[in-house]
């Protein structure tokens, strides 16, 4: 058996499985990153047969997935295009595709299907809503057309009757809903790191899969089907996925990666979020207000002494220009996960439309970077915010799984 361990790397691939049966060092298929893209490609893979080794830089959830906020919102109903339908498909299945990996492995993901309240502040947002409340019954539709989840109008003075937290306090101020509020039945909520926890689990219980954290692939060579590892090692496989979040953009540059004769290029954005301790009694629905969300955590995230959950998120900022120019990888860690105590414009607005987080204290601070692509719609020229899926022309046996932003957690479990 120890023949067949050539590299350090492939030694600490045989140390990571937990099954104990011994691995082939030449995998089926070689993921690159350990977030939720990485980790579902892997559990894909494994549930079809094939013997998978993810190799992750840092550790599992080090990336932008191993935050708190886990907010699961779909695009609006109304201007349906096929984006949109790729992100409904991603939220109606999540639920069935977490049962699935929670019965699995025995974890709790902390999901649930809370809703989501968006305050009405104009009178013209009253006629925005009833394009979308016409768009849900067209789109949010299951295989025969019946309508399945909704929008609906939450007047002004049902909304603390209707939302109400164990303070007393309405969920959502009516100061700012003046026009009532937009509610929707499709919204959920997940925990990122116990959903994250689970599905490296799972590759590393499972007799064909290994993890290793601490590897860095520094170049990815299509031809052989390999990639280099830094510290000198190389690594085949039958097929290579990358999905290293941002820095997936260095990789695929370094081999002119393209896909339907488009370049993919893209850059990290960062944001950071807050964790609070209050109590609550999980039957609140997300907040969301000009891009500051609020989530509401489930007892699985934490419990205060009268078994309550007591974690709610507050979520987040977008900074563009976080890289330092010229910084060396120390520098590099500190900003991409440094948390700019100035930047609470998304936190003060929250406190402002949500009452009941004025009493509540920090228990975290957190930043990461999202991946964002920045590859131009070849119709409209228009940049939008989807990830990208699929094999890079001319090498299909390297496949790319990158650019999520904001939606990642809804659609990650997606086939790709
Ligand atoms: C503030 C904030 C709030 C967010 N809120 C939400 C939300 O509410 N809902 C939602 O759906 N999503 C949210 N996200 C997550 C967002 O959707 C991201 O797009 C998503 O986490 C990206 O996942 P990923 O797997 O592509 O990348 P990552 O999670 O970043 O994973 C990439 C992994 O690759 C590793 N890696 C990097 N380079 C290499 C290399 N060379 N070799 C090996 N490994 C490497 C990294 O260490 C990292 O672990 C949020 C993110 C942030 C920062």
């Amino acid at each position: 058996m120890s023949q067949q361990v050539h590299t350090p790397i492939q030694a600490r691939i045989q140390a990571t499985n937990r099954s104990g049966r011994h691995l082939d060092p030449v995998a089926d298929l070689l993921v690159v990153g350990g977030g939720i893209f990485g980790l579902w490609s892997a559990r894909h893979a494994l549930k079809q047969g094939k013997r998978v080794h993810v190799v992750e830089k840092r550790r599992v959830g080090a990336g932008a997935s191993g935050g708190f906020l886990g907010a699961l919102m779909p695009h609006m109903p109304d201007r349906w295009n096929e984006k949109k339908q790729m992100q409904y498909e991603g939220l109606r299945s999540l639920e069935q595709a977490i049962a699935e990996l929670e019965s699995d492995t025995g974890a709790d993901c902390g999901y649930r299907r809370c809703g989501r309240l968006m305050p009405l502040s104009h009178e013209r947002m009253l006629h925005h809503l009833e394009e979308r409340i016409s768009g849900a019954a067209r789109n949010w539709v299951d295989e025969r057309g019946k309508q399945i989840f909704n929008m609906e109008h939450v007047a002004p003075e049902e909304l603390a009757g209707r939302f109400p937290t164990l303070g007393g306090d309405g969920w959502l101020s009516p100061q700012i809903a003046p026009f009532g509020a937009a509610y929707d039945t499709l919204s959920a909520r997940i925990n990122p790191r116990a959903y994250l926890s689970a599905l490296a689990r799972y590759i590393r219980e499972h007799e064909n899969g290994s993890l290793v954290e601490g590897a860095t692939v520094t170049a990815v060579d299509p031809a052989a089907v390999s990639v280099s590892l830094a510290d000198g090692g190389v690594l085949s496989a039958g097929q290579i996925m990358i999905a290293n979040g941002w820095e997936a953009y260095g990789l695929l540059s370094g081999i002119d990666a393209r896909i339907g004769n488009q370049k993919l290029t893209g850059r990290g954005v960062k944001g950071q979020a807050v964790l609070l301790d209050l109590p609550h009694d999980d039957n609140l629905p997300i907040l969301y207000d000009s891009g500051s969300y609020v989530v509401p955590h489930g007892k699985g995230m934490s419990v205060d002494a009268s078994g309550n959950a007591n974690r709610v998120a507050v979520g987040s900022t977008s900074v563009d220009d976080w890289l330092p120019g010229d910084a060396d990888e120390e520098a590099l860690e500190a900003a991409r996960t440094g948390y700019d105590a100035a930047d609470t414009g998304f936190f003060d607005h929250a406190r402002s439309f949500c009452p009941a987080l004025a009493s509540a204290t920090v228990v975290e601070r957190w930043a990461n970077v999202r991946p964002r692509n920045t590859i131009p719609d070849p119709k409209t020229g228009r940049i939008g915010t989807e990830p990208v899926f699929g094999a890079i022309e001319g090498h299909d046996r390297v496949s790319v799984a990158a650019g999520g932003f904001k939606i990642s957690f809804g659609i990650a479990h997606l086939p790709h």
